[in-house]
């Protein structure tokens, strides 16, 4: 666990969130300032800073992460409609919380 990082601390059930999902490997919980109708953070257990820190030995969590998005697109009932899977990598991809998620945005009537 890394000290001060808040999706750890989400992590340890030291900070409050809505998980939706959990297994031995990673959360799934609520944006707290959703962007869409269904906005969700697939978060590995694994303190992981960016995209550019995926080591290879972290390549099967990273497949693991886009399997469970799957998986909770479909218990949210947003997988036939359709979503979108978002990295926001470093500052400049407009990442700021340094602890690796994916996002899952969907659930808009179009
Ligand atoms: P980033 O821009 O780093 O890819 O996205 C971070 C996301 O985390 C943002 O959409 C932001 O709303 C969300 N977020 C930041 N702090 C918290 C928090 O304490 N709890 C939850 N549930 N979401 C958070
Ligand atoms: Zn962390």
């Amino acid at each position: 666990m890394e000290q001060d990082c808040i999706f750890c601390k989400i992590v340890a059930k030291e900070s409050p969130a809505d998980i939706v999902y959990e297994n031995d490997k990673l959360v799934v919980f609520k944006d707290i300032n959703p962007e869409a109708p269904v906005h969700l953070l697939v978060v590995p257990k694994k303190h992981i800073r960016s995209v550019n820190d995926i080591e290879p030995e972290d390549q099967a969590l990273v497949g693991e992460m886009v399997a469970a998005a799957k998986l909770v697109a479909a218990q949210e009932g947003i997988n036939e409609s359709g979503y979108n899977l978002l990295f926001n990598v470093e500052r400049g991809g407009g990442q700021i919380i340094f602890h690796l998620h994916l996002h899952l945005l969907g659930g808009w009537k179009r």
